[in-house]
């Protein structure tokens, strides 16, 4: 392919507007029938241009490190700030939360989501943690 095929194309569909929405609904057509495939794509496009912005993908890693720190430090603070057995608070990320109903928690990065559910959760340091669980591993 020609490098210039991309403007080429965007040329082409801009005086043809009405063959660029046909096109268009082609493949938002071939996108429902083909879930899986589309993801697929996506995860291509993602790679190529992690590959293309390396700069960008660290800009981006460093929001998304700022945002889990935030988040984590709000949901903390306001399950009491510290480990509800032992008391401990020193580093936040010897912190973490333990779901009352370990059949419902889905993974350990449950806290990051939108439906989190600070009542359903204990707020404990790892070592307390670790005895949360082996309790229930050996009760
Ligand atoms: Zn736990
Ligand atoms: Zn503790």
């Amino acid at each position: 392919m020609p490098s210039n095929s991309y403007e080429y194309m965007k040329n082409y569909w801009g005086t043809h507007p009405e063959q660029y929405k046909k096109q268009k609904e082609r493949i938002k057509k071939w996108q429902n029938e083909h879930p899986e495939k589309r993801k697929e794509c996506q995860k291509k496009s993602m790679k190529k241009w992690i590959l293309k912005n390396p700069e960008q993908k660290r800009k981006m890693g460093e929001r998304v490190k700022l945002w889990q720190q935030n988040r984590k430090k709000l949901l903390v603070n306001l399950m009491g700030g510290k480990c509800e057995k032992c008391g401990y608070n020193k580093c936040l990320a010897a912190l973490g939360f333990h779901h009352k109903d370990p059949t419902k928690k889905e993974s350990s990065r449950d806290w990051q989501r939108k439906n989190f559910k600070i009542e359903e959760n204990r707020l404990l340091c790892a070592n307390c943690h670790m005895e949360e669980h082996h309790k229930i591993r050996n009760p």
